[in-house]
């Protein structure tokens, strides 16, 4: 197993390297942890006034007793705990910081929390199955709602939010901290990992990352949901980038006259995967499924099939 930290100090280097200069804006006072097992994860941790203001709680218990470690070291209590999206990687391990800090408010937004109670496509249930006790079947379920576009003042901390729709999840939220210009996007946008599109909302998402990047334009730092926080301009273009070849990729697949006659041919399958290797070698996967690319590419090509090009949004076309 290998678990990656991610220190306060790294963040605080990367915030200080992206605002230009020491004599700029202070640097966030983030914290981080991530993990690889069994897929990249981070949870991110700000410092404020009153305590600690944690974003998303990582996939197992196991990492957040981990994670836990770090945050009592640095002798602030938890304030509350914010939910990015409802996906089982980001909210398993909240029951562990529930159990330590169980006055802690656990926000997000009405279909997240709708999401991890009724579990409709069977997440929580095929993750425990993985991984038994590890991950809860039903995992914590936040108690606070943070309302569309609504900021949440916390633990004397200010954060504004927006929301956005079906795209890499069916819902997300992202946390912005306007002090320090730090953005708290989730999994809208991932720092070079193999994502997860098995919901198949890829337009969606494209949409979101132009909505997230307009919403936000003054960030200086960007803390995803997976892989190392980084410059936000940077990271939503190059999440736009896979998303979009992903798409372009697939589309031969699914057009008239194609191999298949509309359904993705063994050969096509393979040679979008090797395309895609070469593209962004060595990109972690997000969840452990060893078939990801083959589930990402069936669930693109029913998208694209599903698409009117007439009616696409501008973010998807062509
Ligand atoms: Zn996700």
């Amino acid at each position: 197993m290998i678990i990656r930290m991610v220190s306060c100090l790294v963040a605080l280097a990367v915030a200080a390297a992206l605002s230009g200069c020491a004599g700029g804006q202070p640097a966030a006072p983030v914290g981080s942890f991530s993990s690889d097992n069994p897929g990249s994860v981070n949870i991110h941790w700000v410092s404020a006034p009153d305590g600690l203001v944690l974003v998303d709680g990582l996939r197992t218990l196991s990492d957040a007793r981990r994670a836990l470690t770090q945050i009592q070291a640095t002798g602030q209590p938890v304030a509350a705990i914010l939910v990015t999206h409802p996906h089982p990687d980001h909210v398993g391990g909240i029951g562990e910081f529930d159990r330590a800090y169980p006055e802690a408010p656990i926000y997000a937004n009405t279909a997240t929390a709708e999401f991890i109670r009724t579990d409709p496509l069977g997440f929580y249930a095929l993750t425990h199955q993985q991984l038994g006790d590890d991950h809860p079947a039903k995992p914590v379920v936040p108690d606070h709602t943070v309302a569309p576009g609504a900021p949440v003042d916390i633990a004397g901390l200010h954060l504004e939010t927006a929301e956005f729709g079906a795209g890499e999840a069916v819902a997300a939220v992202a946390y912005y901290q306007p002090d320090s210009a730090a953005l708290f996007a989730g999994d809208l946008v991932g720092n070079r990992v193999t994502p997860a599109l098995l919901e198949g909302h890829t337009c969606g998402w494209l949409t979101s990352l132009d909505q997230l990047r307009a919403r936000f334009p003054d960030a200086r730092i960007l803390y995803p949901g997976h892989g190392a926080p980084g410059d936000p301009a940077a990271l939503i273009d190059a999440q736009r980038e896979y998303l979009r070849t992903f798409r372009q990729l697939t589309r031969p697949t699914v057009a008239e006259g194609s191999p298949g006659g509309g359904e993705v041919t063994a050969d096509e399958q393979r040679s979008i995967i090797g395309k895609l290797d070469r593209r962004y070698p060595n990109y972690p996967r997000v969840a452990s499924l060893p078939n990801i690319q083959e589930l990402n590419i069936a669930a693109v090509a029913t998208e694209l099939r599903g698409e009117n090009s007439a009616a696409l949004a501008p973010a998807c076309q062509p």
